[in-house]
């Protein structure tokens, strides 16, 4: 039915109505300016939390970005050409995004923010969310789960189950239930060297590179939304001391851990003097939110190729992709 004269009209009715919202959108909000969350750039076979891109896909996008958008960066003037503007931006502080992701920005001379979760940069530690996925693929079909005394089954308890379980959890408390659970599965964890955080030298590098710009990842990676005001003002001083002591360098935007925040967070931003916070909402943004200084962020997939100009069609508008028109 793809090719008769009746869907073509049917196509072309659609194609006009999405322009008319286009130009709508654009007349009320200001062009969108995509800023875009990528995490780690990594090759790894193993990776479960589609928190990875590989390389060859990661290039193939930057072509694209490069190809399509015109290539900004947080503080640059958001008033653009014809074409959407595109912001690349890195959380966590993996060391890959030094290895893998700065080679590639430098042979297209892309810019990008990277987001340092300081309390790792220099340890061999893995974040707790790959810790976990990583006992989670190997504690078997049932395992025990701490504080419980008989096993329980993967079809009961998901990944996202005990992520959501251990989340609010202070640091030592995760690693301590990481470490019982290994103990009740009996599982040998060693940190993996692809999943390690930055060493200093790496960091200290890259934040003198011209194309990179070097942020706010919060100290501990706490969900800010769930802290007191008084903890989360510890906790982005923290990082805003550690960071200036490890680059040499103030910084003026900070990523939302777990895009996490309330308005406790949007007051402290705005007294310590930072320019802005970034979400992690999968909505485009343009002039007004950099001005307003709260950003959305779009979650990068994995692919490329028509699939990738689909998906980022939908972020041309204020509501879902082209497939709901
Ligand atoms: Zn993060």
């Amino acid at each position: 039915m793809k090719n008769n004269p009746a869907s073509l009209q049917i196509n072309m009715t659609k194609r006009l109505y999405y322009k008319a919202l286009k130009l709508k959108n654009r007349l009320i909000q200001g062009k969108p300016v995509l800023v875009f969350m990528y995490h780690r750039i990594d090759n790894d076979v193993s990776e479960e939390l589609g928190l990875q891109v590989t390389l060859d896909n990661f290039e193939q996008q930057l072509i694209y970005i490069k190809k399509n958008y015109t290539v900004l960066r947080l503080d640059d003037q958001w008033a653009i050409d014809k074409k959407a503007g595109a912001v690349l931006t890195f959380d966590d502080g993996y060391a890959d995004n030094f290895l893998h992701a700065l080679p590639l920005l430098e042979k297209y001379n892309i810019p990008a923010a990277f987001f340092i979760t300081t309390a790792h940069i220099g340890t061999s530690k893995e974040f707790w969310w790959d810790h976990l996925a990583s006992d989670y693929a190997n504690c078997g079909g049932h395992f025990y789960l701490p504080g419980m005394e008989e096993k329980v089954s993967k079809a009961d308890y998901s990944y996202k189950n005990l992520a959501d379980l251990i989340l609010n959890f202070k640091n030592p408390e995760k690693e301590k239930w990481l470490e019982t659970f290994e103990n009740l599965n009996q599982i040998a964890f060693k940190a993996r060297e692809g999943y390690r955080s930055m060493s200093v030298s790496e960091l200290q590098a890259l934040a003198k590179h011209p194309l990179a710009s070097i942020g706010l990842h919060t100290h501990h990676h706490y969900p800010l939304g769930t802290l007191s005001e008084e903890n989360q003002k510890k906790e982005l001083l923290m990082s805003v001391q550690k960071l200036q002591q490890l680059t040499g360098k103030p910084a003026d935007y900070l990523a939302l851990p777990h895009g996490s925040y309330n308005e406790s967070t949007e007051k402290l931003a705005k007294e310590i003097g930072l320019k802005g916070i970034l979400l992690a909402n999968n909505g485009y943004s343009n002039n007004a939110n950099r001005l307003s200084g709260k950003m959305n962020r779009i979650f990068m997939p994995d692919f490329t190729g028509k699939r990738l100009e689909k998906f980022l069609a939908g972020f041309e508008f204020n509501f879902g992709s082209l497939k709901d028109l």
